[in-house]
């Protein structure tokens, strides 16, 4: 038997809260009971307040739903937060004191050395630091985040790559538009061009792997002592974030040993078979020109990271390109298996 578990949305109006619902269309465990975005939307129907701008139509079970103040009180236990980030710290912990479950794409809690920046397949055990987050916040709910959607893609890749000792990561991104959500970047600027800076972007790639691929000691998250190193570009593409990456490793394997740590990489998702866990995290593509955002990155529902164009690197030890859908994997997705993994390990109980 599925569980029917009623799920609220913060920031339901905005692009991120848009892809929750588009996501959570037809989810076998979690149905949409609740909406909340700011006092601009408050008291209006969804399809008012909304500036509806994905593919397809708005779904007609949340159009008629009245939107609320993102204040904590009548929303379900289980909330997801796509909430502007100048508002999101205190509004998630005011929902976390509530007793509520917040399950966050928002940068603001993500470093917090209490809160577990989770990737399902790669960190579950970050978890176990819910309760100490509890103790030390007095919180009878939690936060639980999700990374920035080009650090997922990295952090997924590098995954499998922990057990040959990561000592030094170079990631230059290629970031598609949709990452800066709507209107984002104006059309002059990035028409026929590249822009090689997204503001903050650089920093988070670098601490957030560190934190992601970091050991759980049994009271703190120790991050990976690796050095990483990240430059970020915007380029006209729709979705898709490719990660062009090298890195240096203690114990180098053949390339065989690499390309099937890659293709055999599963975990806990895939072991209890989550509603949104892909059969393969990670898919290796041998063409020599993918993976490629328009023809790989809606496979797999968006949900697989795709690497390919392996190679020996003359600085530091082997190169290769790694893709992922930012909307999904690098957010609403990523979320809503984050939440599929607490209910498993009995955290939304
Ligand atoms: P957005 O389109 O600007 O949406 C922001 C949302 O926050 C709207 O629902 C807005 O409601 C709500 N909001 C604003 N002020 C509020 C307040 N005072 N109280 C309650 N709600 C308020 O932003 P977005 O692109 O969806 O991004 C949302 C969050 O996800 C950000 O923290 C962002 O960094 C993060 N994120 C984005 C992406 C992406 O691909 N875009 C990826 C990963 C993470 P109104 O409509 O009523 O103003």
């Amino acid at each position: 038997m599925n569980p029917r578990i009623e799920v609220g949305i913060l920031g339901a109006t905005g692009m991120v809260g848009q892809e929750f619902i588009t996501f959570l269309e037809g989810h076998p465990w979690f149905d949409i009971t609740w909406l909340g975005a700011s006092d601009r939307s408050a008291g209006k129907p969804y399809r008012e307040a909304t500036n509806w701008r994905l593919d397809g139509a708005m779904p007609a079970s949340v159009e008629g739903m009245h939107v609320e103040e993102c204040k904590p009180g009548n929303a379900p236990r289980l909330v997801f937060s796509a909430m502007d980030a100048s508002v999101a710290t205190e509004i998630e912990q005011a929902f976390a004191q509530a007793g509520h479950v917040v399950v966050s794409n928002s940068r603001n809690h993500r470093m917090d050395p209490d809160v577990p920046l989770l990737i399902p397949e790669v960190n579950p055990d970050h978890l176990k630091i819910i309760p100490l987050q509890q103790r030390h916040r007095g919180w009878k709910g939690q936060i639980a985040t999700n990374p920035n959607c080009s650090t997922i893609v990295l952090a997924m890749a590098l995954a499998p790559l922990k057990q040959f000792g990561i000592t030094r990561v170079m990631a230059t991104t290629m970031q598609a538009l949709s990452g800066a959500g709507y209107p984002g970047v104006a059309s002059l600027d990035i028409n026929g061009n590249v822009i090689p800076y997204i503001a903050g972007e650089e920093e988070k790639m670098q601490r957030e792997t560190q934190k992601i691929l970091g050991d759980f000691t049994g009271d703190s998250i120790r991050p990976l002592a690796a050095k990483v190193s990240a430059q970020c570009n915007r380029v006209p593409v729709v979705d898709g974030h490719m990660v062009a990456t090298s890195v240096e490793l203690e114990q180098k394997p053949g390339t065989a040993e690499f390309i099937h740590a890659i293709e055999s990489f599963s975990s806990l998702p895939q072991e209890r078979k989550l509603p949104s866990a892909p059969p393969h995290p990670l898919i290796y593509l041998t063409e020599h020109d993918r993976p490629q955002p328009r023809r790989d990155v809606e496979r797999e529902r968006g949900m697989t990271v795709f690497v390919g164009r392996l190679r020996e690197c003359p600085v530091l030890n082997y190169k290769f390109i790694a893709l992922g859908h930012n909307t999904v994997r690098g957010a609403a997705g990523a979320a809503v298996l984050n939440a599929e993994l607490m209910y498993s390990e009995g955290l939304l109980d």
